[in-house]
């Protein structure tokens, strides 16, 4: 037999996801000689036998990879062969780029799944079952290289069952650095509200029938604690909220499996692929009207976001519970989530009637990830549990180490190393001193470990944000200031590669602008380094500044004065039947002195303002609720839009809606349903959109569009959208990275290179 060589590169998501352990697999399968080890960029196979079990081996590893890895590329290339007796794994070699080495947490595999509900398993009911295929990850780990001593799973000593299974290449659990089983690995309690031991000898059966009896237990998981309570029981889900101080924000239910999730919600091909991704997201769906589901769950909103058992203890739990659970995250409104047992107790105790603990640490707090399908793929609007610490690979390189410190609300930072951007775990606000400690935390923790000091330090122009005052405020780095929106579209760009110049649709809230208005409805020019304004929109007056984001009838007077020339039907208006005269008076007059009283261009406060209008709310109870109960309401079979204007259309144009609001209003008076308006609102800025990228086009040139901006988490908004652009235009949405100011960081950090590079000349 002629033997020959052959050297595979695998590039991708491959390291601790059981890639070698699955290669040797393969390679002893096909007869196959050699080894396979890990590298700073993927892993390199080096095998040798005859041509055909050579093919026979490549052609496998094409095929079906382990669940949780992800080839990216695959290349062949001749060696000189050589004479193997077997095949073998390498150690990791250590390399100067550890930057890859840690992977993601994974969600609970299907034959962990089995094992855990076999009483003749060893790990029957085991809650902390996992193998190389499944479980915690990045939340353990607390030094790299990713190794079991660098993981909190260091101070369990493996018993010798679980040491065999981790030292056999042929084992389902080599090298899993988490391992465990009932014998030796953490162990599960339940202790009351004040950290008492509650002696529940089965916690998971007990925690069970407490939850079917109505209590709220609060469950330490992979990333965090979530607060449990039965999702069906109007009563226990009331009482979560008033405990948690969370008045109406939608909370997430976890199911035991897609049947069950099913029951719940309108699931189609991509959402079931969503739903069984090893990221587990919390998934958006259409909430059917039979789910069964408390309407507590999620006020006026017609979605339910729906998350399948990503642990073994949630699927003993729900298995027990057999009905669908609220899990949302452990904390009180606006903290970072509890990660440490002594934290739940402390922060958790008033809400919680019993806390689940165990004795496996959370090295990194991780709150679960959400996405929903847009325009038939998924888009990621929350990227933390499951995609943390996995890398976004950039177009070109970053010359040095960048670290970009975010936004202000939904903050995220973003490490770029190589071609690799690293997003860091979902902060959210960073409006308190907690969540500012939870944001330095993690800073320095994927600092750690990256091994990298940042030579550029990228921010958002708004000098207040804790933000913008923490970078500079570090006695490191190059200081880059960059936009909001420039950052968004750059985000975009990032994504798909586009190096530019793209035209970016940039909706949102608000966003701090040069021109001293809040930007937020912009269409820009951008190349990485730059961005040029074509077009925005005619402003709204936000009297009382940030407070008409909760006060949003005040937006909707400033619409509706600004629309009828200060003479509008206020009288005819139910929203302002329901207000004090004198309360209308006095914001009437701030807006027609300018005191207080920024100008806002963000679509996002038109959807505040209308739905306010309409709907008669004047009042949001978390920012964008009216926003998102306007989106709600749209009949998505309404065709018809109301007419808008464009201003300066020859210096700056900007989208003038106050025809819209007019008409809007004519149309509540006469007696239209709040669907058939909101639909007319969504197809009007469609049909803006369209007209703001056809002008583009007609001074920029034939460019690829990227819609970017919270606003274009909106699927209704960006699938009308999309219809009202010709088929051949080249646009592009957010999927990896959101298209909220959660994924911002990611645009700060290329664009903030961008810019350095251009000021030193090189192109
Ligand atoms: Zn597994
Ligand atoms: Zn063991
Ligand atoms: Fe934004």
């Amino acid at each position: 037999m002629t033997v020959s060589g052959r050297r595979i590169a695998v590039r991708g998501v491959v390291q601790g996801v059981g890639f070698r352990p699955w290669v040797w697999r393969v390679a002893r399968d096909s007869g196959v000689g050699g080894r396979v080890s890990n590298d700073a960029a993927g892993v390199t196979i080096e095998a040798f036998g005859s041509a055909a079990a050579l093919e026979a081996f490549v052609s496998r590893l094409r095929q079906d990879p382990p669940p949780a890895s992800e080839i990216r590329e695959l290349t062949e290339s001749e060696i000189a062969p050589e004479a193997t007796s077997g095949f073998v794994i390498v150690e990791s070699r250590k390399t100067g780029d550890l930057s890859v080495s840690i992977p993601a947490d994974l969600a609970t595999c299907a034959d962990c799944e089995r094992e855990i509900f076999d009483p003749h398993d060893r790990r029957y009911r085991y809650p902390f079952t996992n193998c190389t295929n499944c479980g915690p990850r990045f939340t353990i780990t607390r030094e790299v290289p990713y190794d079991r001593p660098a993981t909190t799973m260091a101070t369990f000593r493996m018993c010798a069952a679980c040491q065999a299974e981790y030292d056999d290449p042929a084992d389902r659990r080599f090298h899993a650095q988490p391992n465990a089983c009932p014998a030796c690995g953490p162990g599960l309690a339940a202790v009351g509200p004040g950290g008492e031991p509650l002696g529940w000898l089965d916690p998971v059966a007990a925690a069970a029938r407490a939850l079917e009896a109505g209590l709220i237990i609060a469950i330490k998981g992979i990333g965090g604690f979530h607060l449990a309570c039965d999702a069906t029981s109007t009563l226990a889900v009331r009482r979560l909220r008033e405990r948690k101080r969370r008045e109406e924000k939608p909370l997430a239910v976890m199911v035991r499996d897609l049947a069950a999730a099913e029951r719940l919600a309108e699931i189609g091909g991509e959402e079931r692929r969503l739903l069984l991704s090893p990221e587990r997201p919390i998934a958006l769906l259409r909430r059917r009207d039979d789910s069964g589901l408390a309407p507590e769950v999620a006020p006026d909103n017609r979605d339910v976001g729906v998350m399948l058992a990503y642990t073994p203890l949630h699927h003993l739990l729900l298995a027990d519970a057999a009905r669908p659970l609220v899990m949302t995250s452990g904390n009180l409104s606006d903290e970072p989530i509890a990660t440490s047992n002594a934290e739940a107790v402390a922060r958790l105790g008033g809400i919680a009637d019993a806390i689940l603990v165990h004795d496996r640490e959370i090295a990194s707090r991780c709150d679960d990830s959400i996405a929903r399908v847009i325009a038939g793929a998924s888009t990621v609007f929350r990227r933390s549990r499951g995609f943390v610490p996995r890398a976004v690979t950039v177009r070109e390189p970053f010359p040095e180490p960048v670290l970009a410190c975010g936004p202000h609300l939904k903050n995220t930072f973003c490490f770029g190393v190589g071609s690799s951007a690293y997003l860091g775990p979902h902060i959210g606000d960073l409006e308190n001193l907690e969540t500012l400690a939870a944001f330095e935390e993690a800073v320095t923790r994927m600092e750690r470990f990256l091994r990298v000091s940042p030579a550029v330090i990228a921010h958002d122009l708004h000098p207040l944000y804790l933000s913008t005052r923490y970078a500079l405020g570090r006695p490191d780095g190059v200081k880059v200031g960059v936009q909001h929106h420039h950052a968004h579209v750059v985000s975009a760009m990032a994504e798909h590669g586009l190096e530019g110049p793209v035209i970016g649709l940039a909706w949102d809230g608000t966003g701090w602008g040069p021109d001293g208005t809040a930007w937020g409805g912009e269409t820009l020019l951008v190349r990485e380094a730059s961005s040029e304004r074509l077009a925005t929109f005619r402003p709204v007056p936000l009297a009382g500044g940030d407070s008409a984001i909760r006060q949003v009838w005040r937006v909707a007077l400033a619409l509706v004065d600004d629309a009828f020339d200060g003479a509008a039907p206020l009288e005819r208006l139910p929203l302002f039947r329901s207000l004090l005269e004198s309360e209308v008076a006095v914001v009437r007059q701030l807006i027609r002195k300018g005191i207080n009283t920024p100008l806002a261009r963000g679509v996002g406060r038109v959807f505040d303002g209308l739905g306010a209008l309409v709907l008669s709310r004047g009042v949001s109870r978390f920012e964008g609720q009216v926003a998102m109960a306007w989106n709600n309401v749209a009949d998505e079979t309404e065709r018809r839009a109301y007419p808008f204007d464009v201003e300066n259309e020859t210096t700056l144009p900007a989208i003038d809606l106050r025809p819209m609001v007019r008409a809007a209003v004519e149309d509540l008076i006469a007696g239209t349903g709040a669907a058939s308006i909101s639909g007319r609102f969504h197809n009007t800025l469609a049909r803006a959109a369209a007209w703001l990228v056809r002008r583009a086009r007609r001074h920029a040139g034939h460019l690829p569009v990227v819609l970017t901006g919270g606003c274009f988490q909106n699927a209704l908004l960006t699938e009308r959208v999309l219809a009202e652009l010709e088929s051949s235009d080249r646009v592009f949405l957010h999927r990896r990275v959101p298209p909220g100011d959660g994924g911002i960081a990611l645009g700060q950090a290329v664009a903030a290179s961008a810019v350095l590079r251009a000021s030193k000349g090189v192109v």
